[in-house]
C-alpha cells in the first residue's frame, strides 16, 4: 500500500549532526535513540554527573541489544562513540538540529534557547522537547523564530513511537519538514500539531492524572488503581505512569496546564485555588521523585 506523502514530507537535508541539552531522562533517552539509528549527536549538559549518567544509561540499552545478537560488541562500541558528552558549546558551529531537554521551566528554558542560538549557525533548527510550555512564549525572545519548533518525544524515549511536533506561529515550514525528517530517521511516528499548553497528548493525559490524584485524596488505593487501569487495557496505570514521568516533572507540567486553562484550575486534582493540594505535589515535596531517585509510589532497587 501506497502512503500518500504527508504535508511535511517536502525535500529537506538529512539531519547529519544533531544535538541535545541535558542529559537527564528524556536527554539521555534522545541521544541514545539517534546514536542507535545512525545519527551522531552532542550531548550537553551543565553537569558532569548528569553525562556520565545519561551515557551510563545509553551503554545499558545497547548492552542489551548485544546481549540479543542484535549488535556485535565492535558495533555497540561505533554506535556508543556516535553520543559525545560535552559541558561546552564548543561544537556547536555544524550543528543541523538541536533539541532542548533542560529542566521543565520556562525561565530557564527562555534563558537556555537565547544562550544556544548564539552559539549555532544560522540555518540551524532548534527545537524544544517541552511536555507543556507553548512553543509561542519560547520563541519570544529568539531572533529566529521561523527556526524554532517542538519536538516532544515521550518517556522512555526508545520504546514510545510517538513524537509532537508542535509548530509556533512563526515556525518555518522547513523547520516543521527538517524535524518530522529526523524524528523518522529516528524511527518514530512524528504527527504535526497547534500549539497550545500540553499541546495533544499531556491535554489528555493531565486531567487523568489529576482524575488520579482526587482519588487519592479520597483514600484510594494507588496499586489498586494500576492494576484496574492495566484490565481496562493500558499498559501501566497512573501511579507507576507518574513514577516514570517523575514527580518534580510533572508537578511542574501541571503547574503550566493550570496556568494555560485556568477555567481548570488544579490539572494534578488540587481542586480550586485554595484548597488542599494534589497527592502528586505531596509525593514531590516529600521528595519521592519516582524511578529518578528510586522512590515514588513505588520502591526501585
Ligand atoms: P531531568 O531532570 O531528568 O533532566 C534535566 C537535565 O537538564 C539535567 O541533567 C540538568 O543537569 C540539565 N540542565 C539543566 N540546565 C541545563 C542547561 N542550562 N544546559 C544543559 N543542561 C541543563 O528532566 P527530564 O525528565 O529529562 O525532562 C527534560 C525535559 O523533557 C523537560 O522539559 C520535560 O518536561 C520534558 N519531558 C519529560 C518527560 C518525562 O517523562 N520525564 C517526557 C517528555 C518530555
Amino acid at each position: 500500500v501506497k502512503k500518500k506523502a504527508g504535508k511535511y514530507a517536502q525535500q529537506v537535508a538529512p539531519i547529519r549532526q544533531a544535538a541535545v541539552l541535558g542529559a537527564g531522562i528524556m536527554g539521555g533517552g534522545i541521544a541514545y535513540q539517534s546514536a542507535s539509528k545512525g545519527t551522531p549527536i552532542l550531548m550537553k549538559d551543565i553537569k558532569e554527573e548528569a553525562l556520565e549518567l545519561g551515557l551510563k544509561e545509553a551503554r545499558k540499552l545497547f548492552a542489551k541489544q548485544a546481549e540479543r545478537g542484535k549488535l556485535t560488541t565492535e558495533q555497540m562500541a561505533e554506535k556508543l562513540s556516535h553520543i559525545r558528552p560535552t559541558l561546552s558549546y564548543g561544537d556547536f558551529g555544524h550543528i543541523d538540529l538541536v533539541v532542548e531537554a533542560v529542566v521543565e521551566n520556562p525561565k530557564v528554558k527562555e534563558a537556555v534557547l537565547t544562550e544556544l542560538e548564539d552559539q549555532v549557525d544560522e540555518a540551524t533548527i532548534l527545537t524544544s522537547n517541552t511536555s507543556t510550555i507553548s512553543i509561542d512564549r519560547l520563541a519570544q525572545n529568539l531572533k529566529r523564530p521561523e527556526n524554532f519548533c517542538g519536538m516532544h518525544f515521550f518517556n522512555p524515549v526508545h520504546r514510545m513511537p510517538l513524537v509532537e511536533v508542535i509548530r509556533g506561529e512563526k515556525t518555518s515550514g522547513t523547520a516543521v519538514a527538517a524535524t518530522v525528517a529526523y524524528a523518522r530517521a529516528m524511527g518514530k511516528t512524528p504527527i504535526v500539531v497547534n500549539d497550545c499548553p500540553g499541546f495533544l497528548v499531556n491535554r489528555v493525559l493531565f486531567p487523568y492524572f489529576g482524575g488520579f490524584s482526587l482519588l487519592m485524596k479520597q483514600g484510594a488505593d494507588f496499586q489498586r488503581v494500576d492494576k484496574l487501569m492495566e484490565k481496562f487495557g493500558w499498559p501501566m496505570g497512573p501511579a507507576y505512569l507518574l513514577d516514570v514521568v517523575g514527580m518534580d516533572t510533572a508537578v511542574h507540567a501541571g503547574e503550566v496546564m493550570a496556568e494555560g486553562f485556568p477555567e481548570r484550575m488544579g490539572s494534578l486534582g488540587g481542586g480550586a485555588k485554595g484548597e488542599s493540594q494534589s497527592a502528586i505535589q505531596l509525593m514531590f515535596e516529600n521528595d519521592r521523585l519516582g524511578q529518578k531517585n528510586a522512590k515514588g509510589f513505588y520502591a526501585y532497587e
